[in-house]
């Protein structure tokens, strides 16, 4: 019989995040098909409010690694910890969100306890043996492959499951020991933009895609880069939407053209850029071709402003493409939301 591990870090606040309640209904999931047990292993300063918060998931029992030392990411300290809760719980299949903290240490734990570890998990199984599901090839192909080694640990993908619902508790958490004075990394900070800088918003309604059409010579003869990114930021920050770009806008400044100051690499939809998951997406002066559109897979409601009436929205890319001049229309959109 396996023993599914719930492996979570708590928030700042003491509590489990998003991706954490995500996970925890993969592995509940889990442990409910395969007829496994189900053991929580949470760490953090203090992982009390956390057991508590899950404490209806049915673990058979709660461990945890408290402490300083475990209240922030460090990979010495959140792989020990790791560790010594597979351990303790005596784990055969691991579950933990696929993180930045937990993606950082799952391989190597796997590693020090002679298992596997598989990151990107979108779906895990119980029925006739464990068995998971991930994309390969930049989410072109899904594969289902089941593991023989164990412990197996697995990195739930955030955003691929609904975030665990049940009722709180007064949870008993066993403390389970882990020497951290040998950690030699001190984090002295978090360095990260403003929420209000950032553009990339994985858990925004809405995905605002911006093209190469914003740097061209409009009707004028001129570009008009200021313009468009008063339009593309009024309309981020009124909307609360996640930036997407496709590819030529953010290429542009290597190839040395105007560009859109907060565009990055890191904002590229497409087949070689990211595939986000949004309920609705606006594209605007983005051709809708192929590699691009293709990174447009998870977004359900997809509408498209686009001067050129043939472009690729229209060939059934889009549900609705509005043949217009996406200055104007960002302008108006813009004006509306502020009233
Ligand atoms: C192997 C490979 C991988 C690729 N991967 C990706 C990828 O991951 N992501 C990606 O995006 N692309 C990718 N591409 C490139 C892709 O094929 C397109 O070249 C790119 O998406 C085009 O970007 P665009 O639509 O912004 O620019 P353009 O093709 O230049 O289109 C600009 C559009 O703006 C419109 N426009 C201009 N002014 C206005 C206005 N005022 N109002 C409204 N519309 C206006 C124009 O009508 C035009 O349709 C890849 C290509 C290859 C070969």
């Amino acid at each position: 019989m396996e023993t599914i591990l719930y492996l979570a870090h708590t928030e700042a606040d003491g509590s489990l995040g998003k991706a954490a309640l995500e996970s925890l209904t993969a592995a509940a999931g889990l442990a409910a098909q395969c007829g496994g047990t189900l053991v929580a292993g949470l760490v953090g300063q203090d992982v009390q409010a956390a057991a508590n918060q899950v404490a209806g998931a049915g673990f058979s029992k709660v461990l945890g690694v408290c402490g300083e030392a475990f209240a922030q990411a460090r990979y010495s300290t959140d792989a020990a910890a790791a560790e010594a809760l597979c351990q303790a719980a005596d784990a055969t299949i691991v579950v933990a969100a696929g993180d930045s903290r937990w993606s950082r240490v799952l391989p190597g734990v796997g590693q020090r306890l002679g298992g596997r570890a598989d990151l990107h998990i979108t779906q895990a199984s119980g029925e006739g043996g464990v068995s998971v599901k991930r994309w390969f090839y930049r989410q072109r192909m899904e594969g289902s492959f089941s593991r023989e080694q164990r412990p197996w640990l697995l990195g739930i993908d955030p955003g691929t499951q609904a975030a665990w619902q049940g009722d709180a508790g007064e949870a008993a958490v066993e403390a389970v020991s882990v020497d951290a004075s040998g950690a030699r990394t001190t984090v002295t900070g978090v360095k990260a933009p403003d929420t209000d800088e950032q553009t990339i918003r994985p858990d925004a309604a809405v995905l605002f895609v911006a093209g190469a059409g914003w740097t061209k010579k409009q009707a004028d003869g001129q570009t008009h880069l200021p313009e468009a990114a008063g339009h593309i930021l009024g309309f981020l920050k009124a909307a609360k939407a996640s930036l997407g770009s496709s590819k030529s806008l953010v290429d542009l400044s290597s190839e040395g053209g105007e560009v859109l100051p907060f565009m990055t690499h890191l904002n590229q939809v497409g087949q070689t850029g990211a595939t986000p998951r949004h309920a609705k997406g606006l594209s605007t002066c983005c051709h809708g071709e192929e590699p691009h559109v293709v990174g447009w897979r998870f977004i359900n409601e997809r509408r498209a402003v686009n001067l050129d009436a043939n472009c690729g929205w229209a060939q059934g890319k889009a549900d609705v493409l509005y043949v217009a001049d996406a200055f104007e229309v960002m302008q108006k959109v813009n004006a509306l939301l502020g009233e």
